[in-house]
């Protein structure tokens, strides 16, 4: 798999794609992320990336000609599957998002700023508008992080227990079971006894029961959203 990220603020993607697992999955070659800077992309000395939004107010607005030539460049290079903006008003980020976006080859991940994009990249050059929940951010960096992370870890091979993807919240509707680790007390606070138990068919069970349980209390219409 192959992502380019669009930004203008590639420092901000550092720490997340050199870090924990999506480092050790850039190590390993299952996924090769680019940080592609849009001011490479400018023609004037000063790199210029926004302007001044017609018919006036407050704030810059990211200009079409750095994101166009950055997005001719790589479709030249390769085909891709996905073309994304990351935008507070996009369909909302899940995991069955990330479940799908892990099985494309190569995806695009426009990063935004300022009060936004001129609104005809997003009319002719994206393809999918994604939102990591409904607030608003300065960037789409951290947006941008946050979906790359939450793919990568979905390939196969980045997590050492591949399995350990899959018993996460939200896969198969249900929210993870609690965890525990030594000491098996602690200021009188005891780990449940099946867990201590070695019977793995009842610590199964149990986990199971736990998952629905607190699936019930905490998000009861989690399997129709
Ligand atoms: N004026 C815009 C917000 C611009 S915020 C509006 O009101 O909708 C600047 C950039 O941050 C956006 O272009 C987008 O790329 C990113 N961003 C902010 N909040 C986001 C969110 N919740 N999800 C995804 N991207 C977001």
């Amino acid at each position: 798999m192959r992502i380019d990220i669009l930004t203008v603020l590639p420092e901000l993607l550092d720490s997340p794609l050199n870090n924990s697992i999506v480092k050790r999955a850039r190590d390993k070659g299952l996924v090769e992320i680019n940080v592609n800077n849009l001011r490479d992309f400018t023609k004037d000395k000063y790199k210029t990336v926004d302007d001044y939004a017609f018919g006036g107010g407050a704030g810059m607005v990211m200009m079409i000609e750095p994101v166009y030539k950055a997005i001719e460049k790589l479709k030249s290079e390769r085909e891709y599957d996905e073309i994304i903006y990351t935008s507070p008003d996009g369909e909302v980020f899940t995991q069955k998002m990330a479940n799908r976006l892990s099985l494309k080859n190569n995806i695009i991940i426009l990063a935004g700023h300022y009060k936004g994009i001129d609104q005809r990249i997003r009319d002719h050059l994206i393809t999918r508008e994604i939102s990591i929940g409904d607030y608003v951010l300065s960037g789409g960096e951290i947006p941008a992080a946050v979906i790359i992370d939450a793919i990568v870890r979905l390939i196969p091979g980045a997590l050492s227990d591949e399995q350990s993807a899959l018993s996460d919240s939200f896969q198969d509707d249900l929210l993870a079971p609690p965890v525990y680790t030594r000491p098996a007390e602690f200021m009188g606070w005891k780990v449940p006894d099946v867990l201590l138990s070695g019977h793995a068919a009842e610590i199964e069970k149990w986990r199971h029961e736990q998952s629905v349980e607190r699936t019930m209390k905490l998000r009861p219409g989690l399997s129709e959203e």
